[in-house]
């Protein structure tokens, strides 16, 4: 059996075969040297390893793991989402002309919107979940397509192959940021994407101590790839190897995280939905959901870890929910094993985001636990 047709379980908990070969350790030690020997006629003593900005081999075994779990053809790890996002934008010329989905993570639209003004880049922001938008803005040809499903914070999701369909016949390449599905719950690649970029700070760790970002691709050969291997390399994005090393290990579990993940998010949207103290739930699982059915083709083993909910009453109310909550840590990010809450309009008031929502990422803790939490948030 090829390591490829192996299921995610195994290539997770396997580490995708790494182990130390100078110790006979079943765990991969970390090679924290950022340059490599020459011996005396002046060989290198391993061709493919001059210098720690060029390659790592702790960085190269926690990219295979990532390349295979993803179905890619090639993996590249960033010291975190945002420079993962900021490589594929550098690597478009001047003047390209970009089709991206509004209202999804802040942090990326934030960056992209200055990015763009600045390189003259024309930057088309449309609702993707809406077909009939997307294929509007990809009748005129563009170089980008770039989509989030599901999206953070409303929980959003875009039918990733129809919308490599529209963006292929534009001409552009489709990138999507994959962080709230993982390649555990989505197959991007497969499906029609370009290139998926995660935020592996997120689930794909999944334990909140490491920052990492992550591009995976089906073209390695494609003029767009080559530019950002070589960004990467000359303007020196590089994730130190300690970071790749306690990914890896993160990542040992992710599919049995997803699992427990998956099933608590899904319950405790199923319970949030029945409470008269809350107006509205937003996760793909529930039947109800915009983008339900989209998920249950293109998503397997879940519907993920995030979940918004409008509560009742407005902005104090919301607030007074949050702060009443006992085991879900009240901080941003998602995610991670301990489940979080976040009030999204204090972190980014002017977005238009309800200032009632609480966005909530489920952890692996014990569903009824944390229903009981809520209870009593939403009852006090
Ligand atoms: C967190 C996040 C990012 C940015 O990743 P960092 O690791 O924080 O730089 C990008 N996209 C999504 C959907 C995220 O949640």
């Amino acid at each position: 059996m090829t390591n490829d047709q192996m299921k995610p379980a195994t290539i997770a908990a396997q580490a995708a075969g790494a182990t130390d070969n100078a110790t006979g350790g079943v765990v991969p030690g970390i090679s924290l040297s950022t340059t490599y020997l020459r011996d005396a006629d002046y060989a290198l003593l391993r061709p493919d390893n001059i210098y720690g900005r060029d390659a790592n081999d702790t960085v190269r075994q926690a990219e295979e793991v990532i390349r295979q779990l993803e179905g890619a053809a090639a993996s590249l790890l960033f010291p975190s989402g945002m420079a993962a996002v900021a490589a594929v934008f550098r690597a478009l010329p001047s003047g390209a002309r970009v089709v991206m989905q509004n209202g999804i993570y802040w942090g990326t639209l934030k960056w992209v919107r200055d990015y763009c003004v600045r390189r003259a880049i024309l930057l088309d922001e449309i609702d993707a979940a809406d077909p009939g938008a997307l294929a509007a803005a990809c009748r005129s040809s563009a170089d980008m397509v770039w989509i989030e499903t599901p999206s953070n914070p409303w929980l959003k999701t875009v039918d990733i192959a129809a919308a490599a369909g529209v963006a292929h016949k534009a001409g552009a390449v489709l990138v999507v940021d994959g962080t709230a599905a993982t390649p555990v719950l989505t197959r991007t690649l497969d499906l029609g994407a370009d290139m998926v970029m995660h935020s592996a700070t997120k689930a794909l760790n999944g334990h909140s101590d490491v920052l990492a970002g992550v591009l995976s691709c089906r073209e390695p050969g494609s003029a767009m790839w080559r530019e950002i291997v070589t960004d990467r390399h000359d303007a020196g994005a590089i994730i130190g190897p300690f970071e790749a090393w306690l990914l890896m290990r993160g990542m040992r579990t992710l599919p049995l995280r997803m699992e427990r993940m998956c099933a608590n998010a899904m319950a405790l949207a199923e319970y949030l939905a029945g409470h008269p103290r809350i107006e509205a739930v937003y996760y793909p699982g529930l039947v109800g959901h915009q983008g339900h059915e989209i998920a249950r083709r293109q998503m397997q083993g879940g519907y993920g870890f995030l979940l918004s909910a409008l509560v009742t009453g407005g902005r104090e109310r919301a607030l007074e929910v949050v702060g009443r909550l006992r085991l879900f840590h009240r901080a941003t990010s998602l995610g991670g094993v301990e489940s979080l809450v976040e009030h999204r309009h204090t972190i980014e008031p002017h977005t238009g985001i309800p200032e009632n929502l609480i966005r909530l990422s489920a952890g692996i803790e014990d569903a009824g636990d944390l229903i009981a939490d809520l209870e009593q948030a939403l009852e006090g």
